[in-house]
């Protein structure tokens, strides 16, 4: 029987928290296993592939360090050219989301960061040490864990919803609410709580006018943000309303089908995007309970302003443990703050 190889770290999952912790773990000596996930049609289909969400989104304008400009030397310098290939051409425009992705994840295998190209499926955090089951079998052992499997939003699963997904479907105005195609246009925000309000909000910033799209006649969201609602000139609240389908040709999005949830009949509206914010799905259920997690099923952080959570040795980092920012540099400043948690751990336990 072959013996179950322990290691001193292994991080789950690849998004800016999983790499940032790789980073800093990485500096730090500990030689962490990072395991980013399986490149696999069930989780192209969930949104669960390597690198996340952020290798879902286009231009990223809000990630500090990275202004406007021309990094196509920069990547062909710092990556690898199989690794660059493996991306669109860079069009001289600031970072995208998968070239920034590519960057951490470089920085982390420069330090000495190993990576399995696996999913985690089982986790047995009951003994020590920790037992972890990767999906093409086999188990590994490890003392101390960073869970950083971040979350996956919430889709309608409409066909037409998934053929114009970064051409005019985005479920994330931050991220791509300022692109050109969405400038002086009317857009749709699909939803009725606290974010939706929030992006659409955010969005009148750049669109001529937001149309937010709700399935009953009362908004979820708070008193406080629904009235910023009400009180937007921009935004008109569509109620009663579900997306039937989003209409397009090749450029991009044109125009929605609304349903009414009231029995009225069916309408159109042109717009030139469609924002999704319908709630997150954190990526926990392999977990199968045996870390706290709150009614939304993200991971419980236990400790005031630190990554533990309810499994003394077990960290959680980035969206995973955090369905209030979900940025890309909060998820990274988490996950630096894991990895200065997991060494300061392993450390008093004496490896
Ligand atoms: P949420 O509160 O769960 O709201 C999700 C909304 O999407 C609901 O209005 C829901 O409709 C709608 N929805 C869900 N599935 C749908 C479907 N299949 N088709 C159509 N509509 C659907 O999620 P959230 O807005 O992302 O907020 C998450 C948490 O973060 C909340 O606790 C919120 O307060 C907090 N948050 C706070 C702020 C802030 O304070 N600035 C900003 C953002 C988020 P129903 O209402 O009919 O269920």
């Amino acid at each position: 029987m072959t013996a179950t190889p322990l290691e001193n770290l292994v991080i789950i999952g690849s998004g800016p928290a999983g790499w940032s912790a790789a980073t800093y773990a990485a500096r730090a000596q500990l030689e962490p296993l990072v395991f980013e996930g399986a490149i696999t049609e069930q989780n192209r289909m969930s949104g669960t592939l390597p690198l996340g969400q952020l290798a879902l989104t286009s231009e990223v304008e809000n990630y500090a360090g990275f202004p406007a400009g021309d990094l196509g030397a920069f990547l062909a310098s710092a990556l690898p050219e199989s690794r660059c290939m493996m991306m669109p051409p860079h069009e001289g425009h600031g970072v995208t989301g998968p070239e920034l992705m590519e960057l951490m994840r470089q920085q982390a295998v420069n330090f000495g960061t190993r990576i399995v190209t696996d999913d985690i499926v089982k986790v047995d955090f009951s003994s020590r040490p920790f037992m972890l089951f990767p999906a093409d079998g086999g188990r590994i052992a490890a003392r101390c864990v960073i869970v950083a499997t971040g979350a996956r939003a919430n889709w309608l699963g409409l066909s037409s919803e998934e053929q114009y997904k970064n051409r005019g479907v985005s479920a994330c105005a931050v991220c791509d609410g300022a692109l050109p195609r969405f400038r002086n246009k009317p857009l749709v925000v699909v939803g009725g709580g606290d974010s939706a309000v929030e992006e659409a909000t955010y969005l009148t910033k750049f669109a001529s006018t937001v149309h937010l799209v709700h399935r009953r006649r009362e908004l979820r969201a708070s008193k406080i943000m629904a009235q910023r609602a009400f009180d937007n000139p921009k935004i008109t609240i569509e109620y009663d309303s579900a997306l039937a389908e989003v209409l397009g040709d090749d450029s991009g999005v044109t125009g929605v089908r609304l349903s009414s949830t009231a029995g009225g009949p069916d309408r159109t509206l042109p717009v030139a995007g469609v924002f999704l914010a319908i709630g997150h799905t954190p990526n926990t259920a392999f977990l199968d309970g045996q870390l706290q997690l709150t009614e939304k099923n993200y991971i419980v952080w236990t400790q005031h302003f630190r990554t533990a959570t309810s499994v003394e040795g077990v960290f959680a980092a980035g969206d995973v443990a955090d369905d209030y920012y979900r940025q890309a540099i909060s998820a990274a400043g988490t996950g630096c703050m894991s990895a200065l948690d997991a060494e300061r751990w392993l450390g008093h336990a004496g490896h």
